[in-house]
């Protein structure tokens, strides 16, 4: 066995709103599943957990209930995401011989002093000798490239399923922070608002998720893009296909994405001046799924007059600056929370 492999065990987690990642030591990302957990209420049992649970959504018995432990940035069934966390850590340790491993995990920038306590206390329970906890936005950040602990702003924004999150960084510390309860699933459901609405067509959420990988944009796009979209139509009670374009989605997702842009601005102007100049010059970082939205970067940087970039991995910034801090012991120590 080689010296690298007797660290293998250590993990980073990012456990999102909408998906949550495993990054282990010498081998990189390991899991990446919806976070979700479906119950089977008459049994008191688990179902399933993750992708398995996803697929079950909109589809459920009466006996069985998916649940989604994190929700709006909050830890909303504290049961459900701790079993959820036992279940993916077994997953990716499998039958190897159990070293106690040292554990980061991210948790949202609003958890309350108790909720990260039990979040420590369940990385314990699953054999951990070292648990540490960090912001999410500065793994973000961290995971994203940016020299956090440099005394420069560092402005990112990450737009997950529940919130998206605003934060200024310098000197390994966040020196604004904001947390919006606009993102992915907001989106969602205002493309399930605007097919009833506008068209009579009731969808349900994985299918207005899809309408919004295919189609969803925050401004005009250079190429035309339609799709088919299958609903039940509300007065007559049958199914029904509609042809949908990018215009109707940009319509649809204009209240959101309005919030979003808005609550940039407002981050902008609560900055103190010296880091509003070193993010003028540098720019903004946009992570999260939510940064995939088409020309969500552009909308920005005509809004703001910023440079907008896309980080390179935005659905595993998170976990992959977390991972860095298992082997950047000072940069682990200038930013784990207590
Ligand atoms: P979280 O950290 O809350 O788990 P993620 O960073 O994993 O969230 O992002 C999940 C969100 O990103 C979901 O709402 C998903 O629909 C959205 N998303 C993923 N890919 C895209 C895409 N290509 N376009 C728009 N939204 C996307
Ligand atoms: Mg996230």
């Amino acid at each position: 066995m080689s010296l690298f492999s007797a660290f293998a065990t250590d993990v980073a987690i990012d456990l999102g709103t909408a998906n949550t990642c495993i990054f282990a030591r010498g081998r990189g990302i390991v899991l990446n599943e919806p976070s979700i957990v479906a119950f089977n209420i008459a049994k008191g049992s688990i179902e399933a957990v993750g992708a398995e649970a996803h697929e079950m959504l909109g589809r459920t018995p009466a006996n069985i209930k998916p649940v989604r432990p994190m929700k709006d940035g909050v830890i909303a069934d504290f049961d459900a995401a701790e079993k959820m966390l036992m279940y993916f850590v077994r997953k990716v340790q499998g039958n190897s011989p159990l070293r106690r491993p040292r554990i980061v995990i991210g948790v949202p920038p609003e958890i309350t002093q108790v909720e990260r306590r039990a979040v420590k206390d369940s990385g314990y329970r699953v054999k951990a000798s070292e648990v540490h906890l960090v912001d999410e936005p500065m793994a973000a950040a961290i995971g994203s490239g940016l020299p956090v602990t440099e005394a420069a702003g560092n402005m990112i924004i990450d737009i997950g399923g529940g919130t998206t999150d605003i934060a200024v960084i310098s000197l390994a510390g966040t020196v604004y922070g904001r947390s919006l309860r606009v993102a992915g699933n907001a989106l969602d459901e205002a493309i399930i608002s605007y097919m009833r609405r506008a068209h009579n067509l009731l969808i349900g959420e994985r299918t207005a998720e899809q309408i919004k990988f295919e189609l969803g944009s925050a401004a005009a796009l250079d190429q035309p893009l339609t799709m088919e979209v299958k609903g039940r139509h509300l007065v007559e009670g049958v199914p029904r296909t509609l042809k949908i374009s990018d215009g109707d989605i940009r319509e649809a997702l204009s209240e959101p994405v309005r919030l979003i842009v808005q609550a940039v601005r407002d981050a902008l102007e609560r900055v103190p001046p010296e880091l509003s100049a070193d993010i003028f010059d540098r720019g903004v970082v946009l992570t999260g799924g939510g940064a995939l939205l088409r020309n969500l970067d552009k909308r920005l940087r005509d809004e703001t007059g910023l440079p907008v970039l896309v980080a390179e991995n935005p659905l595993t910034s998170v976990v992959l600056g977390a991972g860095r801090m298992l082997t950047d012991l000072a940069l682990l120590r200038k930013v784990a929370l207590d």
